[in-house]
């Protein structure tokens, strides 16, 4: 880890990712809004606001639980999610229904996230598209990062590929946000995340997005790597994944690739948003956050 690495440095770092992250996944929403979809395949924007959806505020909770306990505490985490939970934003049915039970019910996460899809838990990528902001707080220091995502990831996500999906994003967030250890060359970035992240259907997917960050045809990339259409985690990370390592340094070109693959388009751009962000000057531009809805105050700390 790069020293000297202070409390406001780590929250100051993580507050850019989310903003990113947030424009990321409210203006990839705009793709569905039948009205702005022709303007948008040529790259013109729609007027704002851009509302965001269920990543931004699920990513508003994982923040705001760094930043209270310095780490991520499942049950603080569980609370917050199903505390802010907004039924308008996107949400999938069956965390709908978690969060509701969890909040009027006072019902157990624990069980309740066990329980998900016949005792399989949810292998949605819901505990991938929150968790980049995670990866920023823990800027060169992976190990941790992906250490407290796969923590994190359990109030609502249990299956492994989805706990190992929000491992890999984390992962890739806090060696981009260190300048001075991420590597230059976007296929030694997906090697360093490979390294930490276990065998699995996404652990093999990113391996394929390393063999072809050398493609310049986005519809090619998504059509083997998947790009969330089925809304797993292991259709969406590695699409995402190697959309974020081949644009670092560039969020509007890292979006336009990214939401012009079509799928699961407010998470992929999340993602993407998340991680282009984490890096020092990699957000979006001004005029982008500034049409996107504000950030809730309780996300973010004074
Ligand atoms: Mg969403």
């Amino acid at each position: 880890m790069t020293a000297h690495t202070t409390d406001s440095d780590r929250l100051a770092r993580a507050v850019s990712s989310l903003q990113g992250l947030a424009v990321g996944d409210a203006l990839g929403s705009q793709f569905f809004v039948p009205a702005n979809y022709t303007a948008l395949q040529i790259g013109e924007l729609p007027p704002g606001p851009w509302r965001w959806t269920d990543d931004t505020e699920m990513a508003c909770s994982v923040l705001a639980i760094l930043a209270r306990h310095g780490r991520i505490d499942q049950d603080a985490l569980a609370m917050s999610f199903a505390e802010h939970h907004d039924f308008d934003r996107g949400y999938g049915p069956a965390v709908n229904r978690m969060l509701r039970q969890i909040r009027q019910e006072g019902a157990d996460w624990r069980e309740l996230a066990a329980a998900l899809f016949n005792g399989q838990g949810s292998w949605g990528n819901g505990a991938a598209m929150r968790i980049a902001p995670l990866g920023a707080w823990y800027a060169g220091d992976p190990v941790q990062a992906t250490h407290q995502a796969e923590i994190s990831a359990y109030p609502t996500h249990q299956h492994r590929e989805a706990v190992v999906g929000a491992m890999a994003v984390a992962a890739t967030a806090a060696i981009a946000a260190d300048p001075e250890t991420c590597p230059e060359d976007p296929a030694d970035l997906l090697a360093s995340v490979l390294e930490l992240v276990p065998r699995s259907a996404v652990h093999a997917g990113i391996r394929r997005a390393r063999d072809m960050l050398d493609y310049g045809d986005v519809g090619t990339v998504a059509a083997v790597l998947g790009c969330g259409r089925r809304t797993t985690a292991h259709d969406t990370v590695p699409f995402a994944l190697w959309s974020a390592a081949r644009h670092l340094g560039d969020y509007e070109r890292a979006f336009w690739t990214t939401a012009r693959a079509g799928g699961d388009i407010d998470t992929t751009c999340a993602i993407v948003g998340g991680i282009l962000a984490s890096c020092p000057g990699g957000g979006p531009p001004a005029s982008w956050t500034e049409r996107t809805e504000s950030l809730p105050d309780w996300a973010v700390p004074a």
